[in-house]
């Protein structure tokens, strides 16, 4: 057990908390930061990434998270694995923020930059986890240009689903949306737009049993849950787009957050509501959720800290 007190903590290491870590050691904070038991984040569960700037020619995810991780410590940061396991936010202007790693030891931090990204939801299927990177994807925007002429199935039923739909649509001669209900939870303005799409087939009542294919996806059986009969769609790809989950459960009570978990940033910054406490990346962003727009966040997090701790610190002086 240690205990110790420093200016700057970020907490995870996708493409936002290490876009955090080279601003806010570059600005000499001497950043700390926790990496999260999912080192690298959800980069680390894709294969190529095509839409990065600067990678002409694409890079594997866990291989960039790597390229972001030397960067981050090429600067000073000091890179600990961990996670955190309770949080004390101070609410006083120029309090420390109270945040214990592994059970055990104590940081003190006057700024706390929250980086703990969101989870997609998978079904829980074997085969779905065994296939994932290999024709399973949980982000169309991410992956869909490797099905480019290819057939594909989509589960879901809000918004993403739609617009992930309509996005796969564009780029593959068909594709499946696979809906658990008799309707769909998505706006009208969305699902008129997949329903007036011609290579989109909506299956209602329609839930998944397995995904098929040894080496990469071949197919989908699925079941009707009305009449129980049981199908097979040929597809090479398979995409869920059922919900994310933000990684944010250890701050609930102490910040404000979205009645989903996302955490409220002031628009335009990445201040939250508590004093020297910034957010993020995909923890507070469910809209866009692109490693290039956790990074632009990320980099708001660690100037948004700097200015906050120049103005504690001058309180101090004055
Ligand atoms: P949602 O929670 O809105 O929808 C999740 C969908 O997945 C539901 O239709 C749900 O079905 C379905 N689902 C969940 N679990 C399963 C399962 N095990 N098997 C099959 N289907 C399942 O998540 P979204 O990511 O779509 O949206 C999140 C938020 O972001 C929403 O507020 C949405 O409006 C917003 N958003 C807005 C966009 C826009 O305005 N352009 C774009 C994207 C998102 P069921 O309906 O039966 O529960």
């Amino acid at each position: 057990m240690s205990t110790e007190r420093i200016k700057c903590l970020i907490i995870g290491s996708g493409p936002a908390g290490y876009t955090a870590a080279i601003y806010a050691a570059r600005a000499d904070l001497k950043p700390v930061m926790i990496t999260g038991m999912e080192m690298g984040g959800q980069l680390t569960t894709t294969t190529d990434v095509e839409n990065f700037p600067g990678y002409p020619e694409g890079i594997q995810g866990p291989e960039m998270m790597e390229e972001f991780k030397k960067q981050a410590e090429r600067f000073g940061t000091d890179i600990r694995i961990g996670y955190v396991s309770k949080a004390e936010l101070a609410t006083e202007k120029g309090g420390w923020h109270k945040i214990t790693v592994n059970d055990s030891d104590i940081i003190e931090a006057k700024t706390v930059i929250i980086s703990t990204g969101a989870s997609a939801k998978y079904l829980g299927l074997e085969s779905e986890k065994r296939l994932m990177g290999h024709g399973v994807s949980a982000c169309a925007v991410c992956d869909g240009f490797f099905f480019k002429g290819q057939r594909t199935v989509i589960v879901g039923a809000g918004d993403s689903a739609c617009e992930e739909a309509s996005y796969l649509s564009k780029l593959c001669p068909k594709v499946t949306m696979l809906v658990r209900r008799g309707e769909m939870r998505a706006s009208k303005i969305m699902q008129d737009r997949v329903k007036n799409t011609e290579n989109i087939e909506i299956l209602y009542n329609t839930e998944t049993i397995e995904v098929l294919g040894d080496q990469t996806v071949t197919g989908v059986k699925v079941k009707n849950n009305k009449t129980g009969e049981e199908s097979v769609i040929e597809a090479e790809g398979f995409f869920l787009a059922i919900g994310h989950t933000p990684n944010s459960s250890i701050f609930k009570g102490q910040i404000d957050m979205d009645e989903t978990g996302y955490i409220k940033t002031i628009p335009g910054t990445s201040k939250t509501n508590l004093h020297g406490v910034f957010a993020t990346g995909d923890v507070q962003d469910k809209h866009y959720r692109q490693a290039v727009t956790a990074a632009g966040s990320g980099c708001m997090g660690a100037l948004d800290a700097e200015k906050y701790l120049a103005e504690v610190e001058s309180m101090v002086e004055a």
